[in-house]
């Protein structure tokens, strides 16, 4: 027997006439490309996305339309999101990081019809545009008077509004609908598409304000650090409007001082993104000798939190939420909230239980296989490859059945590339990525241990280990270190350091000094390209 209940389908257009409604004095506070810092509700956020959307139909824009942007966290690039999937198009978030080749590929295989882009990054398309589509329509995001002279013929976005009218009667699309289109950043072979839906949005939001709107009070300001051109800046452009969360957008000032104003100036409550930011952001708040006014929570994710980061910023009375995900898997997976035993515990275990990576969120399943494929048990010791399975996550690639059948094993679970282990209290711990993890004498060493471990060090402000061949071992652990002052440890000293954590043969053969390491295009500690850096290393006992 069936239920007798309505359906409706999930629509992203519903979260901002929901805002606009519920929360109408919230705001979208935006540092401009402009220069100034912009203001505006969800009730004129939504009268503008609605000339947006009838302006999209007026160039021709129609169901299913791949319509891309290449821009900041800003009000004008949340009008695009939920003015194009409004229309039931799809929007192409393009992570401007990408290398040229990645951005010519991406675009073409996206068959992108219009391309919204800040004035910043102009010339990085002046620069491919022999070789994106010849009828790709350019439109930049500023008004006339900001237009910036170039090559693309392009359209002013301020003006593509400007007569249109203020509302539009958002269509009931069939919830499978595709609404969004983000490529993973591609460290092999090409970018993968991952084609988002109104459902999957609706839910994952819906799923994130279970685990975290308790943290996140009504009329309180969240910094989406985390670009909305990666992963839909975690779902926040979502999950903020259904709280009622003031949203205030950095645009491109991501160092540490010029957040430090802003989270300052603006009060806000709880900022999200990559440890990599964040370093940035405490070393400001340690010149300032004080936190921003009213920053009170963080959510870190993308790669491991360091435990010597969530020390600090737990200190401050800022409570640190570990999360961890992938553009995969709309991206959250698992989250930090903790459950009241944890925040119970003495300091430094409570400290290390938020360096795991939290639990999962309802409707995300966890497991984790041995190398045949066998379950391994949730009991903090076994360890495995993590696959997950869930109403969030892809079940293939956009346009590509090569990577698409890979991705799902005969269950129907995604392999996540990620080794893990989960405790009987469903607690996550990454151990690695698999192509991180470092192979020593048939033995596994996990390079975000042996990181966390040298970070707690005062003399070292950041590092990485890889792994570099060796004959005997097959490969061996090296640290790469940037230090945070003059002073400069031996290798025998980081191993006294380090040695309570770790066996003496699963400590680094080699200390290597650098003033930074690279990063990928999401931000994080690139060790593909440390590890071509360092392609003509010897380890010091084959020297
Ligand atoms: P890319 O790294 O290509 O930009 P994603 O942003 O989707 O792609 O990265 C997902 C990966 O990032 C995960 O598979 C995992 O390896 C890593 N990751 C994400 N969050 C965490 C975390 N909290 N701790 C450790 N690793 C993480």
């Amino acid at each position: 027997m069936l239920g007798m209940m309505m359906h409706r389908p999930l629509m992203i257009s519903d979260i901002l006439t929901y805002a606009a409604e519920a929360h109408p004095t919230a705001e979208i506070v935006s540092v401009r490309t402009e220069g100034d810092l912009h203001r505006q509700t969800y009730p004129e956020t939504l009268a503008r996305v609605s000339q947006l959307a009838h302006a999209l139909q007026g160039h021709g824009i129609r169901l299913g339309d791949r319509v891309a942007t290449l821009a900041w966290n800003g009000y004008r690039h949340f009008e695009l999101y939920y003015a194009i999937s409004g229309i039931g198009a799809v929007c192409h978030t393009i992570n401007p990081r990408l290398s040229a080749e990645q951005l010519i590929y991406i675009v073409n295989h996206a068959e992108d019809k219009l391309l919204f882009v800040d004035t910043t990054f102009v010339p990085i398309l002046e620069a491919v545009k022999d070789h994106l589509p010849k009828d790709l329509i350019y439109v930049v995001m500023t008004d006339r008077d900001h237009m910036p002279e170039n090559s693309l013929d392009a359209l002013c976005y301020e003006e593509l509004l400007t007569g249109q009218p203020e509302s539009f009667d958002w269509p009931m699309l069939d919830e499978n609908t595709a609404s969004g289109l983000c490529y993973t950043s591609g460290t092999t072979g090409n970018p993968k598409g991952a084609l988002y839906s109104h459902r999957s949005t609706v839910l994952h939001a819906l799923l994130v304000t279970s685990v975290l709107g308790s943290t996140l009070p009504e009329g309180a300001g969240v910094l989406p650090v985390v670009p909305l051109f990666h992963v839909n800046a975690w779902g926040l452009p979502y999950t903020a409007p259904l709280l009622g969360l003031n949203m205030i957008m950095p645009g491109g000032a991501l160092d540490g001082p010029s957040l430090y104003k802003l989270m300052d100036g603006e009060k806000v409550h709880s900022a999200w993104g990559v440890p990599t930011v964040w370093m940035g952001l405490l070393a400001e708040i340690k010149a300032q000798g004080r936190k921003p006014e009213g920053f009170a929570d963080v959510v870190v994710g993308g790669s491991a939190a360091p435990r010597s980061m969530i020390e600090a910023f737990e200190k401050m009375d800022v409570s640190v939420g570990h999360a961890w995900g992938m553009t995969e898997m709309s991206p959250i997976g698992t989250h930090g909230n903790m459950p009241n035993w944890v925040k119970q515990l003495p300091f430094d275990q409570m400290i290390d239980k938020k360096a795991q990576q939290g639990r999962r969120v309802f409707g995300v399943e966890l497991k984790i296989v041995d190398d045949h494929g066998n379950r391994q048990p949730h009991d903090g010791k076994a360890i495995g490859e993590l696959y997950v399975r869930g109403n969030t996550i892809v079940s293939g690639y956009f346009n590509n059945a090569e990577a698409s059948e890979k991705a799902i094993d005969a269950e129907g679970w995604f392999g996540t590339g990620d080794i893990a282990s989960i405790d009987s209290n469903g607690f996550l711990s990454i151990q690695d990525r698999s192509k991180d993890l470092i192979k020593s004498g048939g033995e596994w060493i996990s390079s975000i241990d042996l990181e966390n471990a040298a970070m707690s060090h005062p003399a070292i402000a950041n590092c990485a280990a890889i792994a570099m061949p060796h004959p005997k071992w097959d490969e061996r652990p090296v640290l790469i270190a940037v230090p945070a002052g003059d002073d400069r440890p031996a290798l025998e000293d980081m191993h006294d350091h380090m040695s309570e954590h770790f066996a003496k043969w699963q400590l680094p053969d080699d200390l290597i000094w650098v003033d930074e390491l690279p990063l990928t295009a999401t931000g994080k500690t690139s060790k593909l390209t440390l590890r071509q850096q360092f392609a003509d290393y010897k380890l010091p006992d084959l020297r």
